[in-house]
C-alpha cells in the first residue's frame, strides 16, 4: 500500500492509495510488457492486449452494464464527462434546450455543461441542495420538461457526502424525453455501482479514486447513446479505413480511444478492481461507516464547529466538510499540516455549493477502505491544537 507515514492521510476524496496489488500490476507492465495494445502480431503483444480487454469485461461486471462495448477508458471523470458533452450534447442541444444541474456538482461536471450551454443555445438550470445535503426531488419534479435534454448529477456529493437517490430522479428524467449523466468518482471506491439499477444512460468515474492509478478512468454509456457520441479524440486505432480525404472509424468502444491507450492505467485499474471486490463492498462500507462515527462523534462533540449538510454519520459516504466559528479554513488545514495530519481545505472545485453554504472554503477530511482509526484519533488530536488557537 502506497506508503503516507508520517502522515495521517484523511484526503482520499482526493485521490486514495494503492494497495500493494496494483503497484505490482503497473510496475511488472513497465518492467516486463511494455509492448502496445491492438496491434502487436507477436505473443506478448496479444498477451497485453486480451489483458487490457478482459479488465473492461471486468469493468462491465463491476457496474453491471449489458456489454463491454458500453465501457470506454479514457484519462478520468473530467475526462469521461467532457467526452460527453463535446461529443453527445453538442450534437442533440439546440437553442431552447434545457441541461440541469445541481449546486453541488463538482466542476468537472459542471463547466463542461456551461460550454456546451454556451455553445448550442441551451440554457443551464439548478437544482438546489437541501439543509441535508440532498436535492429536492418535489422542485426537480417542477422544473423539468420536455425541453430538458440532460440532467448531470454526482451519485456522491464530494464536498457533503451525501448520497443522491438517483434511481427515482431518472425514472423522472426518462419520462420526459432526457437523460441522466451521473458523475460516481465518489463512489467507486466505496459503494457498488448497478448502471440499471439506477438508470443512468452514462456514468463517469476515475481509477485513482478507487485504489487504481491515476490517469485512467471511465466512461459508460448505454450502447445506443453511445453509438450517437461522435469521437473528439481522432488519429491511430480509432479508424477503420483512411482516404486522402476522409475516415471511417471502428466498432465501439474502440472509436472512443485514439491513440496508444494508458495500458499500465487500465491493467492497474483491474487490479483494483479485484482488490474492491476481494474487500467487498459490504466489509468496505462497515468499516468506513465506524470510522465516520468515530470521526464526527468527535468533531460534534469537542470543537464549536459548523458540519455542512448532514449531521449524521450514516449519511456520509467517505467525505465531511467542515468549518470552525473563528477560524479560516486554510489556517486550520495549515495547523493540521503541522501535526502531519493531510486534509484539504478550499473550494473542492465546487465554487457554486460554496456560495450556497455562504463561505469561501471549507476543511474536508475523507476516509477510505484504507483509512485507520489511528489516523482518525491523530485528526481529532490535531484539532485539540487548532482549538487551542481560541483559547
Ligand atoms: N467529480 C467529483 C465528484 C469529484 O470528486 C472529482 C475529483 N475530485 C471529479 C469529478 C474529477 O475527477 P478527476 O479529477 O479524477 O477527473
Amino acid at each position: 500500500m502506497t506508503n503516507y507515514q508520517p502522515v495521517a492521510y484523511l484526503d482520499n476524496a482526493a485521490t486514495t492509495p494503492m494497495p500493494d496489488e496494483v503497484l505490482t500490476t503497473v510496475t511488472n507492465y513497465y518492467q516486463f510488457q511494455k509492448v502496445n495494445v491492438h496491434r502487436g502480431m507477436y505473443g506478448l503483444a496479444h498477451q497485453v492486449t486480451s489483458q487490457y480487454e478482459a479488465v473492461r469485461e471486468q469493468v462491465k461486471n463491476f457496474i453491471h452494464a449489458t456489454n463491454s462495448a458500453e465501457i470506454v477508458f479514457t484519462s478520468g471523470t473530467t475526462d469521461s464527462l467532457n467526452m460527453v458533452a463535446a461529443g453527445y450534447a453538442r450534437q442533440v442541444l439546440q437553442p431552447g434546450d434545457e441541461i440541469m444541474v445541481s449546486l453541488m456538482e463538482h466542476h468537472s461536471n459542471l463547466v463542461p455543461w456551461q460550454q456546451v450551454a454556451q455553445q448550442t443555445g441551451a440554457q443551464l438550470k439548478y437544482l438546489n441542495v437541501t439543509v441535508d445535503g440532498q436535492i429536492d426531488i418535489k422542485q426537480l419534479r417542477q422544473q423539468l420538461t420536455d425541453h430538458t435534454k440532460i440532467v448531470a448529477l454526482t451519485l456522491v456529493s464530494n464536498v457533503l457526502g451525501t448520497k443522491l437517490e438517483l434511481a427515482p430522479v431518472a425514472e423522472l428524467v426518462h419520462q420526459h424525453g432526457g437523460i441522466l449523466v451521473a458523475d460516481a468518482a465518489q463512489v467507486a471506491g466505496h459503494l457498488p455501482i448497478d448502471v440499471q439499477a439506477l438508470g443512468a444512460d452514462f456514468l463517469a468515474f476515475s481509477g485513482h479514486k478507487m485504489f487504481g492509478p491515476t490517469g485512467i478512468g471511465v466512461l459508460y454509456g448505454r450502447q445506443s447513446l453511445l453509438e450517437q457520441l461522435r469521437p473528439v479524440r481522432f488519429g491511430g486505432e480509432m479508424i477503420q479505413e483512411v482516404t486522402q480525404q476522409d475516415a471511417t472509424w471502428q466498432p465501439l468502444p474502440l472509436r472512443l480511444e485514439a491513440g496508444t491507450p494508458n495500458i499500465a492505467g487500465v491493467l492497474g485499474l483491474g487490479a483494483a478492481v479485484n482488490y474492491l471486490q476481494r474487500l467487498g463492498f459490504t466489509a468496505i462500507q462497515a468499516h468506513e461507516q465506524k470510522l465516520m462515527r468515530r470521526l464526527m462523534a468527535g468533531l460534534q462533540s469537542h470543537f464549536p464547529i459548523q458540519i455542512y449538510g448532514s449531521q449524521v454519520a450514516g449519511d456520509h459516504h467517505g467525505a465531511v466538510s467542515f468549518n470552525f466559528k473563528q477560524i479560516h479554513a486554510h489556517d486550520v488545514a495549515t495547523i493540521l499540516d503541522a501535526a502531519n495530519v493531510a486534509v484539504r481545505a478550499g473550494q473542492m472545485c465546487a465554487a457554486p455549493l460554496m456560495q450556497a453554504l455562504q463561505t469561501d472554503s471549507v476543511v474536508r477530511a475523507s476516509i477510505s477502505a484504507a483509512t485507520t482509526s489511528a489516523e482518525v484519533d491523530r485528526f481529532l488530536a490535531a484539532l485539540d491544537q487548532v482549538e487551542g488557537l481560541l483559547l
